[in-house]
């Protein structure tokens, strides 16, 4: 088996930012008409990440809902623009891409979503769901679309006897495995999974992930996998990267990060997961509320919530630093050590 640490990165992520002008208000807005100057306040959703996913790798990224995860996915799948730092695919900048090498990008590089249901057109059948867009592109000829989504559905566990059928006749379940049949349709290299099984129970929350891993081996994929539930990336993901109000806080090995967490934050994430206790499940919600990013709080972004927060982290940002093999964190607990 090849070593994914000594793979070619698929995807380069540099000083990734991302920046939006938050209305100034009614109150701005009659403030203004008097001549206030009141201006609109920037926000940054993503404040310079920098990330490289190598082929073959599973790269989970966690964070509370608002953190700038799925803002990152939108980036690199081109839906949303950047304000900052650069992408890079296979070792070219998406900026600097001929037209040959954006439309291998735009196709190479697939988005699964959340809401299977909002994101697969209700008046359209199975095989042109899935269908259209390998005949549109050229990868298959109109006449080879059938047999090509019949092999689709079945690689992702479905008949092919439902080709002819429309997505609200199909269950949570079987309308992701549409929603994943359709992104391999036009034979992707890196696949973006946005809270892709977050909608779904959870028995069929682990067939799903089961599929992810199977088609990972078959079809030599590369996976992005963003969640807000440790839980869920623990099994599918080689490495996993924290986020907490648009920056990462942590970065490892996923065995790493489970058996020994450096940064409080990851600590916290773990102690929320549902424990068996005597048959019930018990949790340990995080204390406190993710800051507005409107007005983030100065020096380290998670004092207020942090248990072990000292005078220092009320003051200065903490910088990610090297903690070991392949482990990055940002907290100053480290430099005190
Ligand atoms: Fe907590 Fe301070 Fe570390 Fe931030 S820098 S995580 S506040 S100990």
């Amino acid at each position: 088996m090849t070593d994914k640490y000594t793979q070619p990165p698929i995807l380069e992520l540099c000083s990734l930012t991302k920046t939006f002008a938050a209305p100034v208000g009614v109150a701005g807005h009659i403030a203004n008409l008097f001549g206030a100057g009141v201006k609109k306040i920037e926000v940054r959703a993503v404040a310079g990440i920098d990330l490289t996913v190598r082929k073959g790798e599973v790269v989970g990224i966690v964070g509370e809902s608002g953190c700038g995860k799925s803002t990152i996915a939108r980036m690199v799948a081109g839906i949303s623009s950047m304000s900052g730092g650069s992408i890079n695919y296979r070792g070219v900048a998406t900026a600097d891409m001929t037209p040959a090498q954006r439309k291998d990008f735009e196709l190479s590089v697939q988005m699964i979503f959340q809401d299977p249901f909002a994101s697969l057109n209700p008046r359209m059948r199975v095989l042109d769901i899935i269908g259209e867009a390998p005949v549109a592109h050229g990868l298959i000829s109109r006449a080879e679309k059938r047999d090509y989504v019949v092999d689709l559905v079945e690689k992702v566990g479905l008949s092919g006897a439902y080709l002819n059928r429309y997505p609200h006749q199909f269950s949570g379940g079987q309308r992701q495995r549409i929603g994943i049949a359709r992104a391999l349709a036009v034979k992707p290299s890196l696949i973006i999974c946005d809270e892709a099984v977050a909608a779904l129970d959870v028995s069929i929350q682990a067939q799903v992930l089961n599929l992810f891993m199977d088609l990972r081996d078959e079809l030599d994929l590369t996976y992005l996998f963003i969640s807000h539930n440790l839980g869920v990336v623990e099994h599918i993901s080689d490495r996993v990267v924290i986020m907490y109000l648009g920056r990462v806080v942590e970065s490892a090995p996923t065995v790493d990060l489970f058996s020994g967490p450096n940064h409080p934050y990851t600590r916290l994430l773990l102690e929320q997961l549902p424990v068996l206790e005597a048959g019930e499940r018990h949790y340990k919600p995080i204390q406190g509320e993710l800051p507005s990013p409107l007005d983030p709080p100065p020096g380290c972004p998670f004092h207020p919530r942090c248990p072990s927060a000292m005078d220092r982290c009320r003051q200065e940002v903490p910088q990610l630093r090297t903690i070991g093999t392949g482990r990055i964190s940002a907290c100053h607990l480290n430099e005190a050590a």
